[in-house]
């Protein structure tokens, strides 16, 4: 079972993969947070990095690469893995496809998570608050979104195409999204 789980910033991604780790014994890697944490470290990927994400752009797919692969190929993280926030664009969907094959792995299910700009302008507002994040301002959001709009679209038709795309109104409470996410989760044959 892997699982990747995409949406625009603010769309719970992080919060979703965070209940279903929990529940199903898998392991969140939400690329964000391992760079923020680079970025922490001061580390000298994170002083490579850090104005990129302040801006809200994306850093380079070689980097991500590098960061997701290190975990598929270890074998406490087989079959066990939620990509938050991976791909980003399809590039990255490629290359996630073919680490997995060179790892005996696929992909399951492919979870894309809609809401408007009006809720995540909102939402990422209130996180500011919570979470210190450097690119958790209304400027930087939006630019974030936009990113996010203008790459996404073929990483969608990528996971259409493959019969494994559900996408899920992020704009319903938490509970009933989680639900729906545990549904799809109980639907995978060979799955508990
Ligand atoms: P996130 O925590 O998913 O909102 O990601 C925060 C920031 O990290 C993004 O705005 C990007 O700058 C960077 N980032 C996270 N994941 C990726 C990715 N898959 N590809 C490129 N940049 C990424």
């Amino acid at each position: 079972m892997n699982i990747v789980i995409f949406g625009p910033p603010g769309a719970g991604k992080g919060t979703q993969s965070n209940l279903i780790v929990k529940k199903y014994k898998l392991y969140q890697l939400s690329t964000g947070e391992l760079l923020r944490k680079e970025i922490q470290n001061n580390t000298e990927l994170g002083k490579k990095i850090s104005s990129i994400i302040n801006l809200g752009n994306l850093v380079s797919d070689e980097i991500v690469r590098n960061l997701i692969e290190n975990y598929i190929s270890k074998n406490i993280y087989k079959n066990k893995l939620i990509f938050d926030g991976y791909p980003r664009n399809l590039t990255q969907a490629k290359n996630l496809d073919v680490i997995l094959k060179k790892n005996n792995q696929k992909i399951d299910i492919a979870l894309k998570l809609s809401v408007g700009l009006k809720t995540i302008k909102k939402r990422i507002l209130e996180r500011k608050n919570l979470e210190k994040r450097a690119d958790d301002n209304e400027q930087i959001a939006i630019k974030r979104y936009e990113t996010y709009e203008k790459n996404i679209k073929p990483v969608i038709d990528f996971y259409k195409d493959s019969n494994l795309l559900t996408v899920i109104n992020g704009e319903k409470p938490i509970n009933e999204i989680n639900d729906e996410i545990s549904g799809l989760i109980k639907g995978i044959k060979g799955w508990l």
